[in-house]
């Protein structure tokens, strides 16, 4: 059970278009753009209108597909979803988009965040009759609307949505239309552009750049776009909105080059460096930051300190992410390959350490020490977000409680634990500040709930790890 709650968590991308003879050719590229939102997994599901054909695999997308399996795929419409999965939530038939098949039609489903009641939904399935496929929340969805009873497709999707909690930016393919929705809250970015008479959906605006499509705008919590040969049409399947977009798209999750909300990535977290530097006092000699997310928030701070901004780490291309990997063996040798520091740049030097964030500490810790072994003086380590104490319950693996180390270190036992001369972290009020919803004068609200424990939603007793029920209770 508690594998199997733990295992729905995921961090990842979609995309779909509708009404382009090279459909899933171009879902192909926008996927390779949203790489970096999943790893472990890539599918694509396209329709000619009259079937679904879909292909699908553990691994990248280009792992994934050759140009022979891309051909395989034709048609008009598709849809395509890159997977990040957590221990014990893997496997082939988790990857996405999942495809079913009835009597009245086939399906598609494609989801991006995670459903906070899909344990107890499951339940209540099961105990109808239903057998699942999977272990994925997502496959929910498709009972829901198969039970959804009389009514159009779109009356059954719209009764299914209202019944999830949780984040989802769900894709929904037919033979004969794509619907697009955001759960009430907004939680996961999703946006809608053009390419000539074709209509794009994505998690990121930065694909549509890579397929030459126009942005045309955010889709809103709540909304409902049925996109077929009539066009796109807008319809809500809940009124009961309150814009809670996730920060850490902003820290570490989205490319720079993607606008969320009208605010471009690379711009706020630069924003979030020189706020950074505007709450601390620092001597050093040189700034670096961790790459890739942190480069735009070094840059920023050197700005504002007129601390020089130097190349002191050097990614090692072509491997995986680590944020968060099964184990902590695994996690380290993940560090030991990614990183390399650049003995020219840090030695001798004081060294300003520009990063995200901090989740189990490891990673900082081994970077510290990369950064001394290399010959650096000082190390001070600069985080452009608040301590992380709380999980996310909403498709980011941010562990449990008790795995993440500001839950339970105050900021100088963190220090003393990753080896720094100092550790900073930028405020709540300064990283809101740094975003700058406020000062475009958007109505976007934010979650912060990682930092400040303050979640937009209800949360379920069946979501939490047993350890964090205790501490809830
Ligand atoms: S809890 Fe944190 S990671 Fe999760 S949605 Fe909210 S801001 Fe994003």
């Amino acid at each position: 059970m508690l594998a199997e709650v733990r295992g729905l968590n995921e961090e990842c991308g979609v995309f779909g278009i509708w009404g382009h003879e090279d459909a899933a050719q171009i879902t192909y590229y926008g996927l390779q753009s949203l790489q970096h939102r999943g790893q472990e997994g890539a599918g694509i599901v396209a329709t000619d209108g009259k079937h679904l054909h879909g292909v699908k695999g553990e691994g990248l997308v280009t792992e994934v597909f050759t140009q022979k399996k891309v051909q395989e795929l034709p048609g008009f419409g598709a849809i395509g979803h890159v997977r990040y999965t957590t221990a014990g939530g893997g496997g082939y038939e988790n990857v996405q988009p999942l495809l079913f098949h009835s009597q009245s039609g086939s399906l598609a489903l494609a989801h991006n965040g995670n459903l906070i009641n899909a344990t107890s939904l499951k339940h209540q399935l099961e105990g109808q009759g239903s057998i699942f496929q999977t272990t994925s929340d997502t496959e929910v969805l498709a009972h829901l609307i198969r039970r959804g009873g009389f009514g159009t497709m779109k009356d059954q999707v719209k009764h299914a949505l209202s019944m999830l909690k949780g984040a989802y930016a769900f894709l929904i393919m037919t033979e004969h239309e794509l619907m697009v929705a955001l759960d009430p809250n907004g939680l996961r970015p999703l946006s809608i552009g053009q390419l000539g008479e074709a209509f794009c959906v994505a998690s990121e605006t930065c694909a549509f750049d890579i397929v030459g499509a126009k942005f045309i705008r955010d889709v809103e919590p709540g909304e409902l776009l049925i996109i077929n040969k009539d066009g796109v049409r807008s319809e809500r399947f809940s009124m009961a909105t309150n814009q809670s977009i996730c920060t850490m798209e902003y820290v570490y999750f989205s490319r720079p080059d993607s606008d969320i909300h009208g605010i471009n990535v690379h711009s706020a977290r630069k924003r979030s460096g020189i706020q950074l530097a505007k709450e601390m006092n620092i001597e050093a000699d040189v700034v670096t930051g961790v790459p890739d997310s942190s480069i735009s928030a070094a840059i920023g701070f050197a700005e504002a300190t007129g601390i020089p901004y130097e190349m002191g780490l050097i990614k090692n291309r072509y491997v995986g992410r680590t944020f968060i990997q099964p184990s902590q063996s695994l996690r380290e040798q993940g560090v030991k390959m990614k990183l390399s520091p650049v003995r020219g740049v840090v030695e001798g030097k004081r060294v300003v350490m520009v990063d995200d964030s901090i989740v189990r500490g490891t990673t900082s810790r081994r970077i510290v020490k990369m950064l001394k072994d290399a010959g650096a003086l000082e190390v001070h380590v600069c985080i452009t977000s608040p301590p992380i104490k709380n999980p996310c319950y909403y498709g980011i693996d941010t562990s449990t409680r008790e795995e993440l180390i500001s839950a339970s270190h105050s900021v100088e036992e963190l220090r003393q634990a990753i080896g720094a001369d100092s550790l900073t972290f930028l405020s709540v009020e300064g990283l809101i500040e740094a975003i700058g919803h406020e000062k475009q004068n958007s109505h976007c609200g934010q979650c912060l709930a990682c930092f400040t424990g303050e979640y937009p939603t209800e949360i379920l007793p069946d979501t939490m790890h047993p350890h964090d029920k205790e501490l809830m209770c």
